[in-house]
C-alpha cells in the first residue's frame, strides 16, 4: 500500500458557492482525483471537444490527476469550467474546400502535371518518378 500522497483538503472552488472536498493544490489550483469532479461542471480539454466545446480562452479552474496506466505515470489534467466554454466551430464547408485545393495543389507535379498522391517535395515540386529521371539524364530542368 502506498502512502497517502494527497490529504482531503477543504478549498473553495470555482464551479462552487460552498467550499468542496480536493485533494491539495497542484500549481495554485485545486487538486483533483478522479470521480472527484462535478462531470456535469468542468472537463478536461479532451472532455470539453467531445462536447463540441472549447475552453474559449478561459484558465483551468482546477487540476484532475490520475494515473495514466499505459505510461505507468501519474498524470495531471487541466480542468475547464464548463460553463465558460464555447461551441468548437468545425470548419465551413468553404474551409473544407480551401485546405483540400491548397492540399491537392501541393501534390501536383510541375513536370508531369499529375496527381503525385502525395505532397511533393517543395524545392523540386516533381513526383519522385520525374525527379529520378531528371536525375539520371541529368537534364537541366527546363525554366
Ligand atoms: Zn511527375
Amino acid at each position: 500500500m502506498g502512502r497517502r500522497q494527497f490529504p482531503w483538503v477543504l478549498a473553495t472552488v470555482a464551479w462552487s458557492q460552498s467550499e468542496e472536498f480536493t485533494r491539495g493544490t497542484h500549481l495554485g489550483l485545486p487538486l483533483l482525483s478522479w470521480g472527484l469532479a462535478p462531470r456535469d461542471k468542468v472537463a478536461t480539454r479532451r472532455q470539453l471537444r467531445g462536447m463540441g466545446l472549447r475552453p474559449n480562452g478561459q484558465e483551468a479552474v482546477a487540476y484532475l490527476y490520475f494515473r495514466c496506466r499505459r505510461a505507468n505515470k501519474q498524470v495531471f489534467a487541466e480542468l475547464f469550467l464548463i460553463s465558460g466554454a464555447a461551441p468548437h466551430r468545425p470548419a465551413t464547408p468553404a474551409q473544407h474546400t480551401a485546405i483540400a485545393k491548397a492540399n491537392l495543389a501541393k501534390r501536383i507535379c510541375r513536370t508531369c502535371g499529375r496527381d503525385a498522391g502525395y505532397i511533393v517535395p517543395r524545392e523540386t515540386g516533381q513526383c519522385t518518378d520525374c525527379w529520378l529521371a531528371d536525375q539520371s539524364t541529368q537534364e537541366p530542368v527546363a525554366a
